[in-house]
């Protein structure tokens, strides 16, 4: 079976042959104070920087999974303030889970075929944290770039978080734009989950260490302490750092994989736009997302499509939350391969163009 779904999705080809080595050379026993584990977290941590181009003076760690990441930023880096723009359900998701820790947050919800309108926005306070979802994976929309610049320049004072959880290692992310990045491994990363990474400016420790937040397990400054000596707080994912060592030691530079993808994106919608019985959910182009497609149709033309692909060994990613029954989606990640993306556009072309 070839996984198109857009998380967790098909895993890096090599995974099988890289937990055996894990087996073999005993880190999956090994004690997180280790010289051996420190070792290959700062490996890690380098191959991040260098394949994806994180600034040098930025502090990289690991966490769980995005959610994890959700409920830090709530509990060590939001004060009282924290602004919400979203426009589909993870954007939503965030600033629900943020309310219950800090009742203090707005959210504010635009079209998802416009862009992040920053002219327009007034915030209440002087200082706080803008949550931004980067590449919303619910409905195939992204937050470009240079909206995030416009949003840094307006607002110098406030922490600027934001999620890529399906868009880091897939799409090049200017880091040094905002304070806070993550993003889980099941995505664009091509891994198990049960690992995230977070990816945080000076400033933000600056601001973290001025709260002094630190009555959680995974209160912000406990988790830099250690990870400024490679550590974490707690018995960390240790394989899944091993698996990330060695997918990324594997990967190419971000520009090349985010080539490789547009392309991919193009192909896909040539493809769709050809198609009477479904098209893509987001016109505007300069918002739709670069590594998950969303189609729209008539939800019996989508079930009887997923039952065709599944019976030859394709599987496509069901619509997410509201969107369920009335979309699906198509993962475009970096760990699909040349031939099974060929497949897929082998079946479509097949099925839906008649
Ligand atoms: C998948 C996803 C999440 C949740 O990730 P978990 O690892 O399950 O916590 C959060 N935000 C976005 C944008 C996602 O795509």
């Amino acid at each position: 079976m070839i996984s198109f779904y857009p998380g967790p999705s098909r895993v890096d080809e090599n995974i099988p042959e890289y937990v055996r080595e894990a087996y073999e050379q005993g880190i999956l026993s090994l004690n997180h104070r280790s010289k051996a584990f420190m070792q290959i977290c700062e490996r890690t941590i380098g191959l991040l920087k260098s394949k994806l181009h994180i600034p040098e003076d930025y502090t990289v760690f690991f966490t769980s999974s995005a959610t994890e990441c959700w409920e830090i930023i709530a509990q060590s880096l939001i004060e009282v303030n924290s602004y919400h723009f979203y426009n589909g359900a993870f954007g939503k998701k965030w600033f629900d889970y943020t309310r219950k820790l800090k009742y203090q947050a707005i959210g504010y919800q635009f079209d998802p075929e416009q862009e992040l309108k920053i002219g327009e926005m007034d915030l209440s306070s002087e200082t706080g944290v803008i949550c931004i979802t980067q590449n919303e994976t619910s409905n195939g929309t992204q937050v470009n770039l240079s909206r995030i610049v416009k949003l840094r320049k307006k607002y110098p004072d406030h922490l600027i978080a934001v999620d890529a959880t399906s868009s880091m290692a897939g799409m090049h992310l200017d880091f040094s734009q905002a304070d806070v990045w993550y993003s889980s491994v099941q995505k664009c990363f091509g891994l198990p989950a049960g690992l995230a990474v977070m990816i945080c400016s000076p400033t933000a420790i600056k601001h973290s260490r001025k709260l002094q937040e630190n009555r959680h397990y995974n209160s912000f400054n406990f988790i830099v302490e250690n990870i400024e000596k490679f550590q974490t707080p707690y018995t960390p994912n240790v394989l899944g750092i091993y698996l990330l060592m060695r997918v990324m030691e594997n990967r190419k530079p971000i520009g090349k994989v985010e080539k490789k993808l547009r392309k991919r994106l193009r192909n896909y919608e040539a493809i769709f736009s050809e198609s009477d019985q479904f098209s893509l959910l987001i016109c505007n182009k300069n918002v739709r997302s670069e590594t998950v497609i969303v189609l729209e149709g008539n939800p019996e033309n989508i079930e009887a499509l997923k039952k065709k692909a599944e019976k030859e060994g394709i599987t496509l990613g069901n619509g997410y939350g509201e969107l369920k029954s009335s979309t699906f989606r198509i993962a475009n990640f970096p760990s699909l391969k040349k031939e099974e993306v060929k497949a897929l556009h082998k079946f479509l072309k097949k099925n839906i163009l008649q």
